[in-house]
């Protein structure tokens, strides 16, 4: 959903003591329980990777987890959250849309893998029930049972249970047991006052649950690049707010457009936030009369970057992100990341520095930006593009150049016509 822009104020002090929640943006009436309506219900554990390694950070780790998952999974009826050793068990009441919550927690950042489990009592008969359906489903030739009895108490072995419920299996479906890589898996979780029964597993995006790693600035443009560097960033734990610099009026808004929908692509129940359109064209116009053609672009880049640290700072973000990548075009050669770099004193961050421009499509086809990147708009460093860039151009010249342009005028109007858009669910209901 698209809202009107609002004007945001640069020079509004900021009040030191308001805390920055990690998971910004995400209203605690999303995160009420609701109860479970009809006392019956679903279950789901889920693994968390490198989250489990934090040794003394784990505890706010593992928090921000869970309130990623129950914001990634409001409207689906999950009325319990709990931490369990080493995993979180969601329980979904069965009302609740199953399909869908499995597709939101493959895009949780944070979680390795999950599973829909079947809980029952350390009595096996209604396991093996459970498995007999299953096995009558068929589909499969070959088959193995993993067991882990994580309880030593309980009264038969692994290997006692794997024989017994292995031997169910193989009489219902006439599949034969293949321990190597077998068509189909069945596991067994035997824990206290409880077994787990799951056959499918889901693996998740992994990394860092967002919030985790601080905010991060990212430069958002219409192009291919700068979605996949977010969705980098994203996963790593930081948390994004974003800001896209246009021409319009020169221009049309096209590029305002596509960069908000790739923005909501990549919030979609994650997290809120906001994304900073900046209409870049005054200064442009400046340069294109008052400076050297050849250092267009990277003029345009440098007063972008000075333009971005100052929302950046505003918003408490620690760092910029930008979509480069070493020697695609003119403007990101060694050198003139170099010469971008002395433009801010806060750190570029610069995910996609070494990819190749194929593992970036490819990315950007999995988690959903491609199509959308490639649809036509006016880019606001295609404005009045000089035909043969500057490509290895020093400090000392564009500080030369810089020092002879006079844009203070236009550079302060711009910022007074920054618009700011929430990004992300807006309903809390929303399904
Ligand atoms: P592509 O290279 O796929 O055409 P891109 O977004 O990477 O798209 P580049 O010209 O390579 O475009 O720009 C390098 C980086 O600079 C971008 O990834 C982005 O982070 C930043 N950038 C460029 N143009 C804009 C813009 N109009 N608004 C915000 N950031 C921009
Ligand atoms: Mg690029």
């Amino acid at each position: 959903m698209r809202r009107e822009p609002t004007e945001i104020d640069l020079n509004a002090e900021i009040d030191p003591n308001t805390e920055i929640d990690p998971v910004a943006g995400i209203a605690e009436s999303a995160l009420t329980p609701v109860t479970d309506p009809t006392g019956d219900h679903r279950s789901y554990f889920v693994y968390y990777s490198e989250v489990g390694l934090k040794r003394g950070n784990r505890p706010y780790f593992e928090q921000c987890l869970i309130r990623n998952i129950q914001h990634a999974l409001r409207g689906l009826g999950v009325f319990g959250t709990h931490r369990l050793f080493g995993r979180i068990r969601l329980d979904q009441a069965a009302t609740g849309d199953g399909d869908e919550l499995l597709r939101r927690l493959a895009r949780v950042h944070g979680v390795a893998h999950f599973e829909k489990v079947e809980r029952f009592g350390w009595d096996l008969e209604p396991v093996e029930k459970c498995l007999g359906a299953w096995a009558d489903e068929g589909g499969f030739k070959s088959f193995a049972i993993r067991c882990k009895r994580l309880e030593k108490t309980y009264p038969m072995r692994s290997s006692e249970i794997m024989i017994r419920l292995g031997s169910l299996v193989q009489s219902r479906s006439g599949a034969k047991v293949d321990l190597g890589t077998p068509e189909q898996e069945f596991h067994i979780l035997v824990l206290n006052k409880e077994v787990i029964l799951f056959r499918d597993r889901t693996a998740g995006p992994g990394g860092l649950p967002i919030g985790t790693a601080g905010r991060v600035l990212l430069m958002l443009s219409g192009g291919i690049d700068s979605p996949v560097a977010a969705e980098r960033l994203f996963r790593r734990g930081c948390h994004l707010q974003f800001v896209h610099f246009h021409s319009s009026p020169f221009t049309d808004r096209s590029s305002i457009e596509k960069t908000t929908d790739l923005a909501q692509i990549l919030t979609r129940h994650r997290v809120r936030t906001k994304m900073f359109l900046v209409p870049l064209g005054l200064l442009q116009t400046r340069i294109v009369s008052d400076a050297p053609a050849r250092w267009r672009v990277m003029l345009y880049r440098r007063y972008m970057l000075r333009i971005a640290e100052l929302i950046a700072r505003k918003q408490r973000c620690l760092a910029i992100g930008s979509g480069e990548n070493l020697a695609q075009v003119a403007s990101q050669t060694l050198h003139h990341l170099t010469l971008l770099d002395h433009t801010v004193e806060l750190p570029i961050l610069r995910p996609l520095l070494t990819y190749d421009k194929n593992e970036i499509i490819a990315e950007a086809q999995r988690i959903g930006t491609f199509d959308v990147s490639i649809e036509p708009h006016s880019d606001c460093c295609g404005y009045l593009l000089p035909r043969k860039p500057v490509t290895d151009g020093t400090l000392e010249e564009i500080l030369e150049i810089e020092s002879k342009l006079d844009v203070a005028e236009e550079f302060a109007e711009i910022l007074t016509r920054i618009e700011s858009v929430p990004i992300g669910d807006e309903d809390p209901k929303a399904g």
